[in-house]
Order: structure tokens, then sequence, then C-alpha cells
């Protein structure tokens, strides 16, 4: 086994030089030259050798030596080929470290979970590529991967979104999906100088540690999330015409105001002030009317 390097910025502009690499912006692609965050994210996702970490977007490798180091063991999907080879060198010291070279969101994380841990829950580890970060956490709760927890540096603007409630502009699907699915804990903020290159936004880590099992009752998970999806999706409307317009939902209008009414609210309240609680309440009586 090796020891981790490349947190040091002049071990990554060698290894960015050595195999002439040229960042792809189209790939999210800031990559962390910070010894201080990457051992937060360490301490903060809790990683033993019993663990199998899934990481997504290993880039050069550098988060994923701090990884193989603390975890049994480390699947790193990655989706730019040109960082394949760089893996190849810089992991070439680990020998619990498989690579695959894919889209994260085209992956049977589902089947991995099964091939590589018997099923067990996983720990995901991930500094994320912020253009798809949305899609890849509502894909791993959607598809009820089997996870311990999600600890991922996101946008800073990410992060306040994950944690927010009832009221405020930040709060939708995401906030009510991570509400639904896991207790979020923000590990730290951090300022753009911590990636090469630098991006324009400000990021955080964040936990999210996966319940065991969801706060609220929801006869129909996929029907309660097209309902808040719809709710949001129309920010301006009321909840009743944001749901009526939805070409997901086949309710009457008459079906969603007595469904609106039932949680006590008037025909003219908004989406954005219904905690999750009520979602689950409306998305039950709706799902117990359905033809
Ligand atoms: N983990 C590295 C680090 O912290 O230095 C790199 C993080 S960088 C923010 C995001 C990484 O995700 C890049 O290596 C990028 O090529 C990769 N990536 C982007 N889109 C991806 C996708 N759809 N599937 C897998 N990896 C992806």
């Amino acid at each position: 086994m090796g020891k981790p390097t490349l947190g040091n910025p002049q071990n990554t502009i060698e290894i960015l030089k050595r195999y002439q690499f040229s960042f792809q912006k189209k790939f999210g692609q800031n990559f962390l030259i910070d010894t201080h965050v990457l051992d937060k994210i360490i301490q903060a996702a809790d990683i033993g050798k019993d663990d199998l970490v899934l990481e997504i977007g290993p880039g050069i490798g550098t988060m994923t030596q701090y990884l193989a180091e603390a975890a049994g063991k480390v699947v790193a999907v990655e989706i730019d080929k040109n960082l394949i080879p760089i893996l190849e060198d810089t992991l070439g010291s680990y020998d619990n470290v498989r690579i695959l070279n894919e889209d994260v969101l085209k992956v049977d994380i589902r089947k991995l979970v099964r091939e590589e841990n018997e099923g067990k829950p996983i720990k995901v580890v991930a500094n994320l590529p912020y253009y798809i970060t949305t899609p890849i956490i509502m894909g791993l709760f959607e598809e009820h991967i089997p996870m311990v927890s999600i600890t991922v540096m996101v946008q800073k603007e990410v992060a306040d979104r994950m944690q927010t409630g009832p009221g405020s502009k930040d709060y939708g699907a995401l906030s009510l999906a991570v509400q639904y699915y896991a207790s979020p804990y923000l590990v730290a903020n951090v300022p753009p100088n911590c990636f090469m290159p630098r991006p324009k936004v400000g990021s955080a880590v964040i936990r999210l540690t996966c319940h065991d099992r969801p706060p609220v009752e929801v006869k129909d998970e996929r029907l309660m999330f097209d309902i808040i999806r719809a709710s949001f999706n129309q920010r301006r409307k009321t909840l009743a015409n944001g749901l009526n317009n939805s070409e997901k939902l086949d309710f009457s209008k008459e079906m969603i105001i007595e469904a609106i009414e039932r949680l006590g609210k008037g025909p003219g309240v908004r989406g954005e002030v219904l905690s999750l609680e009520d979602f689950a309440s409306l998305s039950n009586h709706l799902a117990g009317i359905r033809i």
C-alpha cells in the first residue's frame, strides 16, 4: 500500500503535467488540493475496514487514496477515459480499489452492491460533479440503494437546499427527498481555493445519514415524489393548478381540491408551504381514491 500523496498541490500539478491532462469543463472537473478538507471528509464519512465505499468521480484519485487507506474496498466510477491511465498510476499500489470507466447515472448500482458487498449497505463518498448533483442524489435515494450514508462535496447553495424546510426560497423536491430518506449534517464550508481549477461558487461538505425507516408513512413513494415535483415545477402557480397541469398525474381538479381541503389548507395554497407530513397525507389520500 502507498501513502496518500495527491492532497499536496505540487504532486497534483506534477501528475497533470506528466499526462498532459486538460480539464474538461463539461464534466465538472475541480480537483481537491487541500489535505485538511480531505481529512475532514474521510472523518465525517466514518469509514472502517468493513466498509465498501462507492466514490463518484475520482478524478486523478486524490480522495480515492485516502478512501483506500480507510475502507475495505473502494469502487470508483469515472466517466472521463483520459483519467483512467492516471488512476491506474496513482492507485497502482492499492489492491482494494476497482475503477469503472462509466457514466454513474447509467451504472446499475444495486447490482454493484449485490456483487461487491452481498447487498449490504454501502457508504457513498464523493466530491460530486456539480452539473448532476441532484440526479445523482435523487437516483441513489429513489432506487433504494442500500446505503449507510452519503458524504459529499456539493455547491454551497445545494447544501442549503438539502437542509431547509417550508417557506424558504431554497425549499424544493431535493429538500423533501433528503428529509424523507436521511438526516443532513453540514460538515464544512469549503472555499474555491481548495480546488484546481477554482470553481466560481462556494462549496460545502454534507453528510446525509440514511434513515432505517422514513419519518412518515407513505403508501406510494413514486406518487408522492411525482406530486412534490409537480408542485415545485410551477412555483408561481397554486398547488391545485400545479398538480392539475402535471402530465404525470391523473387526478381530476375536484379530487385535487378535495385532497388539499383535507389538509386544512385553502384552495390558493402553494406547494412551498407544505411540509413532508402534508405531502405524505396528500399523496396517501390521492393514492386511496385513484381509479
Ligand atoms: N474526486 C476528485 C477530487 O476530489 O479531486 C474529482 C472531483 S471532480 C469535482 C468530479 C469528477 O467527476 C471528475 O473527475 C469528473 O470527470 C467526474 N464525472 C463527471 N461526470 C461524471 C459522470 N456522469 N459519471 C462519473 N463521473 C463523472
